[in-house]
């Protein structure tokens, strides 16, 4: 789904409100009573409402919806991503959005720019946008959304991968800088670097190897394991060095499925990991290291000797219950995977819907033209990379 943040600027103070108003009254109603908008958005005088949600149905930032009982309106993706962007440009974060550098099967990542033009990451995360057709009781799960509503969940996402980040790039962890978490997106220093999956040919791969299979044991040493530790998530820096040669380092991203060590299927996640790691060296690079492992139990097995990352996690705000519905979507999403290969982009979850949306909905499109939508508007091209300012 694409970002146009065209409209931004022209909202009123009451069509945010407004706005605000079809948010809260989603975490009790999937769809949002008109009156209660009414309520919510605090403004009196009803035609002024009527002509506010009228605009931003236009824009396509909420969506009517008919169903047996009553008329109301849902909150689109498009009215969460302008919640958050108006949240993180009025903390001063984010004053600019350039390019989308990439779409992932549940996220959308933007360059922005800080204040004084330093890149940065801008993370969406879209929860519930792939495909849950194959498996009835996925389908069901997902119908009973008052806890498994894409709203909830990709906040959730958004908020355990900044504490995540957080923490471990306290520990020192080779991972991007968390800036801050609204909603369901996150803003982080951005790598000038490429995933793995793009470097045809490593010098010495031992080396880059054991680098990150000992990151893979520190991280289980501190109490989590990383849970999609592939060539997409590991980026490789390349450090020049004075007498010419290239030092490459790695950075890890991408946090929403980390799980604990303590998890019941800790040791398969671990395992996972290692496997993922072991399988890419050897297709892509020839490389089979001499070493077998490394294991589970070798890498747990001090544990709790320094602070324990995943209890942190857990302590920050992110609770128990958060992370099993979190963990229940992600072990969902991966079975689904597993059925049916990569189906991203299809709008499954919302068509299981029996109710009727009236206005054109664009959740689940596809963004294959990146690079263009975003960049709608004046006020751009000249920081670097094409940048839309949200000022
Ligand atoms: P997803 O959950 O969709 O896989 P990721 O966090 O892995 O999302 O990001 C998708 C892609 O976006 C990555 O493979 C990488 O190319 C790019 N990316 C993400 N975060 C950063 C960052 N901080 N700096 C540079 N590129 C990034
Ligand atoms: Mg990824």
């Amino acid at each position: 789904m694409k970002l146009n943040t065209h409209a931004l600027r022209y909202l009123t103070s009451e069509d945010w409100r407004v706005l605000a108003g079809v948010e809260q009254g989603s975490k009790n109603h999937e769809v949002v009573p008109t009156p209660l908008i009414q309520q919510l958005a605090g403004l009196r005088g009803g035609s002024g409402v009527h002509k506010c949600i009228s605009n931003l149905a236009k824009v396509g930032l909420i969506a009517k919806v008919k169903n047996a009982r009553y008329d109301g309106y849902r909150l689109a993706y498009g009215g969460l991503d302008y919640l958050a962007l108006n949240a993180h440009r009025r903390s001063n974060t984010v004053f600019s959005l350039g390019n989308q550098i990439g779409v992932g099967k549940e996220s959308d990542i933007y360059i922005t720019a800080a204040p004084d033009s330093t890149l940065q990451v801008l993370k969406i995360h879209r929860l519930g946008r792939i495909s849950f057709r194959s498996v009835k009781s996925n389908r069901d799960y997902l119908r009973n959304r008052s806890t498994g509503s894409w709203l909830y969940l990709s906040r959730l996402a958004a908020h355990k991968e900044f504490e995540v980040m957080k923490v471990l790039k306290r520990e020192g962890f080779a991972v991007p800088q968390p800036i801050s978490w609204n909603r369901h997106t996150i803003v982080m220093e951005f790598i000038d670097a490429f995933p793995l999956r793009m470097i045809e040919s490593i010098p010495e791969p031992g080396k880059l190897y054991a680098e990150l299979m000992d990151t893979i044991v520190q991280l289980a040493a501190r109490g989590l394991i990383h849970g999609d530790f592939n060539e997409f998530n590991i980026l490789i820096k390349e450090l020049p060095q004075p007498d010419g040669s290239i030092e490459l380092s790695a950075v890890l991203i991408d946090f929403p499925q980390a799980v604990s060590t303590n998890h019941a299927n800790a040791e398969m996640y671990f395992d996972r990991d290692v496997a993922c790691v072991k399988r890419y060296f050897e297709r892509r690079f020839k490389y089979v290291s001499d070493e077998p492992g490394p294991f589970f139990a070798d890498a747990v097995k001090d544990i709790g000797a320094g602070r324990r990352l995943d209890v942190e996690v857990e302590a920050s705000g992110f609770s128990k219950k958060m992370a099993r519905d979190l963990e229940r979507y992600v072990e969902v999403a991966d079975n689904r995977d597993g059925a049916e290969g990569d189906e991203k982009g299809e709008d499954g979850a919302e068509e299981d819907n029996n109710e009727q949306v009236d206005e054109e909905d664009d959740e689940g499109e596809e963004a294959d033209d990146a690079e263009t939508d975003a960049l709608a508007g004046e006020g751009q091209g000249d920081e670097g990379v094409g940048s839309d300012r949200l000022n």
